[in-house]
């Protein structure tokens, strides 16, 4: 058994995108949902290791504190130290991010990059940290713009500005990203302008990765200007095939996870 949990968890895409990966390999395993709050993760722990799951995925707002239940410290395979893919193996917990190796994924499945323009990346958080250091570990410059930048850690980006620097910091990039909850349904806030957009690169990527709503107010912003646009499903299904193949030992074929990623952009709008 697997599943995803946090709170609210119901709308996840997470147990469509993983039993498609099961069927597909012809494996056993059913994935669900369970809604899991800071209170009742302690039960949730224990009903796990006594269910002998083979793991379950973490998600808002439990992805830094179920580190206390890991029997190891993830360190580098976790940037930023929220995890969001958690294996249990002999009654053990142990916990890995799949954020970052997941977003590059999704580049290459839509053939994307980021060249000497390099990359600028919105946010300090979990999603930020991963993305960020995975750019760089590909080589990519990488700036990042945050509201307390001294607050990201110097070893994942090349160059930290603040926030109000924004429109600098985008300048002749070939890829922004955006790691905060900007745009994203239920949340109600939203970027104060996008004049940023058109410091970046000509032909340049916008990749949001909010997915809900499927395309924000950016990625609308981004098309106007004649930029690529890409929300957040893309690097959904690249998180969820490594994380796949963490709990099962079997990495989805790359063509089984293009056709995961069409068929969610198709069957959830
Ligand atoms: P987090 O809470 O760890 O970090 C959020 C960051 O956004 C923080 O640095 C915060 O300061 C910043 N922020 C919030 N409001 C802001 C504002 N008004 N102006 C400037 N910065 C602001 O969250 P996270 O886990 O890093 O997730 C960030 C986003 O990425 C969320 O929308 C999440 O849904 C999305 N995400 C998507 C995927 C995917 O697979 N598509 C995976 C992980 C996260």
């Amino acid at each position: 058994m697997l599943a995803v949990i946090g709170s609210p968890v119901s709308h996840s895409l997470s147990p469509l995108i993983h039993n498609r990966f099961a069927r597909a390999l012809d494996l056993p395993y059913a994935y669900m949902a369970f809604d899991v709050t800071p209170e009742t993760l302690g039960d949730f722990v224990g009903a796990a290791r006594a269910l002998n799951m083979a793991g379950f995925n973490v998600t808002m707002p439990l992805k830094r504190l179920v580190l206390p239940y890991l029997a190891e410290d993830p360190g580098a395979r976790a940037p930023g130290g929220a995890v969001n893919t958690v294996a249990v193996r002999g009654g053990g917990l142990y916990g890995a991010s799949t954020d970052g190796s997941g977003f590059l994924l999704s580049l290459d499945m839509l053939d994307l990059g980021a060249g000497s323009g390099g990359a600028l990346v919105l946010g300090a958080g979990g999603a930020a940290r991963a993305v960020a250091s995975a750019l760089r570990g590909r080589g990519v410059y990488t700036r990042v713009a945050a509201r307390r930048p001294d607050m990201f850690p110097e070893k994942y980006a090349d160059e930290r500005l603040p926030w109000d620097r924004i429109g600098r910091a985008a300048r002749g990039a070939e890829l922004v990203v955006n790691a905060t909850p900007l745009g994203m349904s239920g949340t109600g806030a939203q970027f104060d302008d996008f004049e940023f957009l058109d410091s970046v690169g000509r032909g340049g990527i916008v990749y949001d990765l909010v997915y809900s709503p499927r395309k924000t107010h950016l990625l609308m912003e981004a098309e106007t200007r004649g930029l690529r646009a890409v929300n957040g499903v893309a690097m959904l299904v690249g998180q969820a095939a490594l994380s796949f193949e963490i709990f099962t030992g079997r990495r989805p074929p790359d063509a089984v996870v293009s056709e995961t990623l069409e068929a969610v952009i198709r069957d959830t709008g």
